[in-house]
Formats: structure tokens, C-alpha cells, sequence
């Protein structure tokens, strides 16, 4: 065979629990799928979470992060398990995870939640109403509630004791974050829903003016916005109706988990961390599900579908992207499912076999 034509360095972070299992899975189908688009890659494995715990007594060793920082993209695995769940703050596998996002500066943060056509069981709606979704929430990652200031605790003029917090953005947090949210609209179908609450909160007034003046920039984009209380209510009464959704953290925190609910199966799920230059970070939602480490009962599928979220949203490479998601589309059509989506009349496979069938799938 000819060389790639081109290359990309990956940083593989196995982490914890399944991750080992799940990630070794997503790397031989980026493998696979690259060679048919004329790309390869260079893999370099590292430590992180309760794994670099052990190793070198830090959640995420120096060296994790500057081999994350000089590579292309980072696909992390998951995080945590018992053993280290009574570990002080800064010694918990979780921590390692925080301070990649940091390290990385990924302010973006996108979930994808189908239902796809042969899971349609899995998800807590009715049938008619989960059929056909496909949507994604764009997240604003490190600002927001979260992080503002001033926050603390206190007491207030009678003397009570108060806990407080401030939503702050500033334009150039808002403008980053929609840039990124009408891109991904544009890899999609073309449709974008701001989130906010811009009839009570000051924060959400100055988001949906800095929304409106990028949108200029976006004129192929079909923008519309919506309260965050109605998008909740949305979401579960006809979740059909949306494409892209963008939205500050916190509301971003609650509606990607409502979201990620209606699909119904923790272990098909991917994500990808954004930032405006460097790496991007892809990785599943579930954790580490230690209840089932080194049994070869994981889904390897969220983990292989936050490779083909690398290739698009990382690389570009939206091909090889399709490539995979159709081989996954395609190992679900021929009945094969993993425990954590099994239903009767289809056929009971562990994490290996799964991966065998989705590269079958891919040649
Ligand atoms: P977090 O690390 O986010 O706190 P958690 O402990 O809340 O995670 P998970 O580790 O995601 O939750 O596990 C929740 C349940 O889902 C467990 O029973 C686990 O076995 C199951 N699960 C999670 N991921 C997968 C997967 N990829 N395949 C099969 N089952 C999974
Ligand atoms: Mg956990």
C-alpha cells in the first residue's frame, strides 16, 4: 500500500476501569477507517486518572499534558473506580480530568444525543415521539455561574447565613462559543436554538445580543431562540424539532443530561471538548463503570463513536467520520448488541466481539 497521505498524532488516555477495554476498540477502527481515506495516524498511549495515581502519585502526570497539548486530537477513555473514591480532593482520579479540560482550554463543550432507529426501545419516551431525534447540545464549558464572581458565603441583614453566586459572560466568551455552535450547525442540518433566559437575567440578555450579531456571520444558519424553561419542556414533549442547541454551562449541564435520558443507553453516547486552537478532547459520557471492568461486558460503541466526533470535529476528516458511524449503524442492523442495550431477539456480545463486528462492518 501507498503511505497515508496524511498524518495526525493522537493522544490515547485509556484512564480507568473499561476504559482500557472500550479505547483499544476505538483506536483499531480509527486505524480502519483512516487507511480507507488515505490517512494514518501515530498513537501515543498515556496515563491519567487512578491509573497516573498509581503510577506517579498525580491524577494527570506534566508529561500527560504536554503529550496531549503537541498531538492533533485526545481521545480520553473514562475515569475513577472505588479504589481511589476516598482520596482527598486533589489526589481523585476526577481531578485529572478537570485539569485536562483546563490545560486544553476547551470552552466547548458538545453532546450528540440520537435515538437511533434500532434502539428506539431504549429510550424513556414513546415510540413516536423518540423515532428520528438527532440532536446536539453545544455547551459553554469554563464560564458562566460557575465560575463568577463574587461567590462565597455570607450573611445577609438579618443576621441569616447565605450562599451566593454570579452568572457573568463577557462578548468574547459568548462570541467563541457561538462561532463554534454555528459551525457544528453547519456539519449538521443547518438549524441553531439558543438557550437562554434573557427575560429575567441580564447575563442571557447580553448572550442572545452577542448570538444575533455572530449570526450575521452565519447567514446560511437558521437561528431561533427559545427560554431555557420551554426547551426543558421541549426536549420531552417533541425533541424532534431541534438540530443544534447552544447554551451558557449551567443550563448546558442540565440539558445535555435531560437530553442524553431520552436516547436511553448510557453506553452509545460521545462527546467532544472544543477549544479555538489546538486539541480537541473526545470522549464518552459514561464513567468508568468499574461494576463491569475487565469482564468484557463494556459497549465499546460510545467510545468508537467519540472517535468518528475526533475525526469530524477534531480533524476535518469528515469521511472517514461517516465511515464510522455507518459501520456502527451497520453492527446494530445485523443484531449484535452489548448487555447495557440487549433486548430480545438480537444477539448478546461482549466489548471484543463488538469491535471485531464494527471493523467488519468498516471493511
Ligand atoms: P461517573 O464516572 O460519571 O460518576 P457513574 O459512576 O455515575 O459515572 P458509570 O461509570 O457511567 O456511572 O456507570 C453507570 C452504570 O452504567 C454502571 O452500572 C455501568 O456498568 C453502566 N455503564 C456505563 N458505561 C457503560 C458501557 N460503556 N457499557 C455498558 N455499561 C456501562
Ligand atoms: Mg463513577
Amino acid at each position: 500500500a501507498s503511505p497515508p497521505a496524511k498524518r495526525y498524532t493522537i493522544t490515547l488516555l485509556p484512564g480507568d476501569g473499561i476504559g482500557p477495554e472500550v479505547i483499544s476498540v476505538a483506536k483499531t477502527a480509527l486505524e480502519l477507517a483512516g487507511s480507507f481515506e488515505g490517512i494514518g495516524f501515530g498513537f501515543t498511549e498515556m496515563p491519567v486518572g487512578g491509573a497516573a495515581l498509581d503510577l506517579t502519585g498525580v491524577p494527570l502526570p506534566e508529561e500527560t499534558l504536554s503529550v496531549c497539548k503537541q498531538s492533533d486530537a485526545v481521545l480520553l477513555a473514562a475515569i475513577g473506580g472505588y479504589k481511589w473514591d476516598k482520596n482527598e480532593k486533589h489526589l481523585k482520579p476526577e481531578t485529572g480530568l478537570l485539569q485536562l479540560r483546563e490545560g486544553l482550554k476547551v470552552f466547548a463543550n458538545l453532546r450528540p444525543a440520537s435515538v437511533l432507529p434500532q434502539l428506539v426501545d431504549a429510550s424513556t419516551l414513546k415510540k413516536e415521539v423518540a423515532e428520528g431525534v438527532d440532536l446536539m447540545v453545544v455547551r459553554e464549558l469554563t464560564g458562566g455561574i460557575y465560575f463568577g464572581k463574587p461567590r462565597g458565603f455570607g450573611t445577609n441583614e438579618n443576621g441569616e447565613e447565605i450562599g451566593f453566586n454570579t452568572e457573568v459572560y463577557a462578548t468574547y466568551e459568548i462570541d467563541r462559543i457561538a462561532r463554534i455552535a454555528f459551525e457544528t450547525a453547519r456539519k449538521r442540518r443547518g438549524k441553531l436554538c439558543s438557550v437562554d433566559k434573557a427575560n429575567v437575567l441580564e447575563a442571557s440578555m447580553l448572550w442572545r445580543k452577542r448570538i444575533e450579531a455572530i449570526a450575521l456571520e452565519y447567514p446560511d444558519i437558521e437561528l431561533s431562540h427559545m427560554y431555557v424553561d420551554n426547551a426543558a419542556m421541549q426536549l420531552v414533549r417533541n425533541p424532534k424539532q431541534f438540530d443544534t442547541i447552544v447554551t451558557n454551562n449551567i443550563f448546558g449541564d442540565i440539558l445535555s443530561d435531560e437530553a442524553s435520558m431520552i436516547t436511553g443507553s448510557i453506553g452509545m453516547l460521545a462527546s467532544a471538548s472544543l477549544g479555538e486552537s489546538g486539541p480537541g478532547l473526545f470522549e464518552p459520557i459514561h464513567g468508568s463503570a468499574p461494576d463491569i471492568a475487565g469482564q468484557d461486558k463494556a459497549n465499546p460503541l460510545a467510545t468508537v463513536l467519540s472517535a468518528a466526533m475526533l475525526l469530524k470535529y477534531g480533524l476535518g476528516e469528515v469521511k472517514a467520520a461517516q465511515r464510522i458511524e455507518t459501520a456502527v449503524l451497520d453492527t446494530l442492523n445485523k443484531g449484535f448488541r452489548t448487555g447495557d442495550i440487549f433486548s430480545d431477539g438480537n444477539k448478546l456480545v461482549g466489548c471484543k466481539q463488538m469491535g471485531e463486528e464494527v471493523l467488519k462492518s468498516l471493511d
